[in-house]
């Protein structure tokens, strides 16, 4: 057991959290992809999010060149950055299967045939806040284009992106995830809430508390093994992002039970 480990149990044993446990919700990370060796970010994986029964399917959403949103992660294909490639140098790439990579107009049809789902997207950042801005302007352009009434929450590590959606849609919801503002420092800047790695919860497990005072969501990534699960469940996060939706899934309802 490492010194953050320690640290973080020891903060649970003194009962330093709120004291109302209530349902933590699962969020596949990149679609529920694992288990069933199907492309991540891929079609397949959002559907498969929907059978699975979780909360949100989380993806990545860039932008090419002439303004096509595409579903992936990163932020290079042919050894060229997405932003500088047209879509038609890419379309024809394949994620496995028969799948070529996904748009984030056929995601947004997708998800409007699934609404017991919510969408977590997380738009990547680009090389400058003015493309940024432009892309968080395009993303809000192709959602109405394509994804009314989809419940979507948004998830970034730009801060040009989220203030960006914030200036064009004040009620969006935005959670940050960096990981170096205090809950009172993301609250101050307007966004919904925090989506740090856990390590920094293992750090400051205390934000947790402060975050459900200033009615901030929190949000944790990725978990993978049973033991941090626990201990995320134990401090009462909102919402846990796992490449192994099914194994929360059934570790929830395992603590559920009398
Ligand atoms: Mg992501």
């Amino acid at each position: 057991m490492n010194f953050l480990t320690k640290t973080l149990w020891i903060y649970l044993f003194c009962g330093c959290f709120v004291s109302e446990i209530v349902a933590v919700k699962v969020i596949a990370h990149r679609g529920a992809w694992k288990q069933c060796a199907i492309p991540k970010n891929s079609i397949q994986s959002l559907k498969n999010s929907a059978k699975l029964g979780v909360y949100g399917s989380e993806f990545d959403v860039h932008y090419t060149k002439d303004n096509i949103g595409i579903i992936v992660h990163d932020d290079s294909l042919k050894n060229e950055l997405i932003e500088k490639l047209r879509f038609d140098d890419i379309k024809q790439i394949r994620i496995g299967g028969n799948e070529y990579l996904p748009t984030l107009k056929s995601f947004l049809k997708t998800a409007k045939h699934l609404p017991e789902i919510v969408l977590f997207m997380e738009i990547k950042p680009t090389s400058s806040p003015e493309r940024d801005r432009e892309v968080a302007a395009l993303v809000l352009k192709n959602i109405t284009q394509w994804g009314r009434g989809v419940p979507i929450e948004f998830i970034t590590f730009s801060q040009s992106v989220a203030r960006e959606l914030l200036r064009l849609s004040p009620d969006v919801h935005v959670h940050y995830l960096e990981g170096e503002f205090t809950p009172s420092q993301i609250k101050a800047k307007g966004f919904s809430g925090l989506d740090y790695h856990f390590s920094v919860y293992q750090i400051h497990p205390d934000w947790v508390t402060e975050a459900k005072e200033l009615n901030l969501k929190t949000n944790v990534w990725t978990v993978n093994s049973p033991e941090i699960m626990k201990q995320m469940i134990l401090l009462n996060v909102d919402y846990i992002t796992t490449d192994e939706p099914q194994q929360l899934l059934e570790l929830l309802s395992t603590q559920a039970q009398p």
